[in-house]
This record gives structure tokens, C-alpha cells and sequence, in this order.
């Protein structure tokens, strides 16, 4: 246990978790745990830096967190907490803002790309998220990173600002690697975006069978299929991707049916629906039993706070020793 690394990710607060979110982030968190000591958080300050109203923050955090659990993060194995519940996560940020460099922070894409999504919503902690970000990760030591690979530039960037941090003051933080893993895509039921709630294009993993139905029936398929006598391409229907997932026992057998028109499209949907309704059953069963326990949520997410907190003092004791800042109650030198 001795060289057992630390993890750590953030996700933004989204409310109910979808199967994209499942398929992809969450299993591959619950197998994190089993081999590293995991810090999860729940990043709501990040959401402030988009967010035009905070109404839904606390339902969407709550929502979050009970699918997590309900997904099997296991909080006796993880930390699972909200980052605005560990104050010390500011006060590194301010620390870390002192020594990033402007120019490092207004060369990146991802901020350009958010002043254009929100041009009236140009505000400083946009401009500061990754320096945020870094806070988040090596307030707790954070070693290792999951990320996709289109997300290596941002974690490149907290490495700079640790390297420029640990060269001022001295090595305090360990430079957090990416561990690279495959997210796979998972696309909308338009077939034409990433599934996301944003784009009303999800099927959620608390859905009942039946909602899970009425969601696949609006799923776009092979647009060349017009009756049920044309022969189909699977390749290019996004119900069939979904197959590949939910389904991977019959995929050729409805790739072939689905080529030579023995199976309609309402019938495949169906097949989908069930399987994606059997896939998720032992989760909805553990979500309506930790449903019924409304305080359960919020006790898991206190004690993970008090646990990250603990690690986060630590942590910025060292901090402020190696700035060589004044303890408090510090009364100068008696001598001068
Ligand atoms: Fe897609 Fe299935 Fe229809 Fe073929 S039969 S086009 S795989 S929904």
C-alpha cells in the first residue's frame, strides 16, 4: 500500500447522470478505486464560471453525487466531496494565480472558445480555470489524472504552474501525470452530438424502463432507411452504436437482419431499450434504496470533506511555510 498512488478528477455539478456519463466516467472511476487511493470531486466553483444562474447548483450537485453512489463509488475506498465545501482550495488558487504567468493562461484554447460560447459572460475566473484546476489536483497531492487525450493540454498546463511553483519555493507538490484512458464516445440520440443534457439528446441512467423506451423511440437511425422493406446500414446508425454497448452478444445478428430488412427499426429499438433497461437494473434498485435515505447523500459528502480537508491543511501548512509567509500570531522579530 505504500506506493499506491493518488488519484484525482473533477466533474462539473450535471445533475442526473446519462449512459454517456456512465459508460464512460463512472465505470471507469469505480475501477479506479479498487487500485488507487481516489479523490473525487464535485466541482461546483468551476460550474460558477459558466453558470449565469445558480438555482439548480444544489439539486444538480445532490442528483450527481446520488447516481455516483448509486453506480457503486464506494466512499469507505474514496473521497467523494464538493470542492466549495474545502475552503483551502481558494486560497491555493490565489497562491498559484501569483505565479502563472497572463500570457499562460490567455493562450488557451479553451478560453477562447468559451469567450465565444459566452460572449456576455467574459468573467476573471474563466481566465483562471486552469489555474483553479491545478489547485484542485495538487491540494491533495493528486499524482495521477484520467483524462481523454483531447484533455492533455490542460493538464499540461498544471504541471507548468507546478514546476514554476515548486521552482520558486521548492518541490511541495508532486507535477500530476495523465493517465491516459479511453473514454468512449458516446453519442447523443440525434446521432449528431456527444450525449449531453445541454443538448437534450440523453437517456438518464435513473430512467425507467418505460422513459428509457420513449427515449429510444426518438433515436434517429440510418437515414437512408425510409420503409421497412429497405435494407439498412447499420454502421451508420447511431441505435446500432448503442447496440455495441448494451447489446454486444447480438450485434451481428442485427447487423445482418438490419442489412437484409428481417428487423424493422421499431423492433431493434425495443431490443435496445430492454437491454439498456437490464444493464442498468441493479443500479436503479441501490438508487431508489439510497433514495429513501434523503440525509445518506449528504452525510457521505460531509465526511468526504472532512477527510479532503485534512489533506488540504496539511497540505497548505507546507505551502505557506515554504512562501515562508507569517504564521499567524507572528510578532516580528524581537530582535529588530
Ligand atoms: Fe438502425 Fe436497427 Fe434500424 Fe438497422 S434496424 S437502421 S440498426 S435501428
Amino acid at each position: 500500500m505504500q506506493n499506491i498512488k493518488r488519484v484525482f478528477t473533477g466533474f462539473r455539478p450535471t445533475g442526473k447522470q446519462h449512459i454517456g456519463n456512465y459508460v464512460g466516467t463512472i465505470q471507469n472511476c469505480i475501477s479506479l478505486q479498487n487500485e488507487y487511493d481516489c479523490v473525487y470531486c464535485i466541482v461546483d466553483v468551476h460550474a460558477l464560471t459558466t453558470l449565469e444562474s445558480t438555482e439548480d447548483i444544489g439539486r444538480d450537485t445532490y442528483e450527481m453525487a446520488l447516481d455516483w453512489l448509486a453506480a457503486g463509488i464506494d466512499p469507505e475506498k474514496s473521497i467523494i466531496f464538493v470542492q466549495s465545501h474545502v475552503p483551502q482550495v481558494m486560497e491555493l488558487y490565489t497562491f498559484l494565480s501569483m505565479v502563472t504567468p497572463l500570457s499562460w493562461l490567455l493562450r488557451v484554447p479553451t478560453f477562447k472558445e468559451k469567450i465565444k460560447l459566452h460572449p456576455h459572460n467574459v468573467n476573471c475566473g474563466l481566465l483562471g480555470y486552469p489555474v483553479l484546476m491545478t489547485a484542485d489536483i495538487v491540494l491533495y497531492k493528486g499524482e495521477l489524472v484520467p483524462v481523454g487525450e483531447d484533455q492533455l493540454p490542460h493538464l499540461e498546463m498544471a504541471r507548468e504552474i507546478v514546476r514554476r511553483f515548486n521552482s520558486l519555493f521548492g518541490p511541495v507538490f508532486p507535477e500530476p501525470q495523465a493517465k491516459l484512458t479511453p473514454f468512449p464516445l458516446v453519442m447523443g440520440l440525434d446521432g449528431v452530438q456527444k450525449m449531453s443534457k445541454s443538448c437534450n439528446n440523453q437517456i438518464d441512467i435513473a430512467a425507467s424502463p418505460e422513459e428509457i423506451l420513449e427515449r429510444v423511440k426518438t433515436a434517429v437511425t440510418d437515414p437512408a432507411r425510409r420503409y421497412r422493406s429497405d435494407a439498412g446500414h447499420p454502421e451508420v446508425c447511431n441505435v446500432f452504436r448503442l447496440h455495441n454497448i448494451f447489446t454486444p452478444d447480438r450485434v451481428e445478428e442485427i447487423a445482418s437482419q438490419c442489412r437484409s430488412a428481417g428487423i424493422g427499426c421499431v423492433a431493434c429499438k425495443k431490443i435496445l431499450a430492454q437491454s439498456i433497461s437490464s444493464a442498468l437494473e441493479p443500479f436503479r434498485e441501490k438508487r431508489e434504496t439510497l433514495a429513501a435515505r434523503p440525509d445518506y447523500v449528504f452525510e457521505v459528502l460531509a465526511e468526504g470533506a472532512n477527510r479532503a480537508e485534512v489533506i488540504a491543511r496539511e497540505t497548505m501548512k507546507e505551502v505557506r511555510e515554504s512562501m515562508k509567509l507569517s504564521p499567524r500570531g507572528f510578532r516580528g522579530n524581537s530582535s529588530d
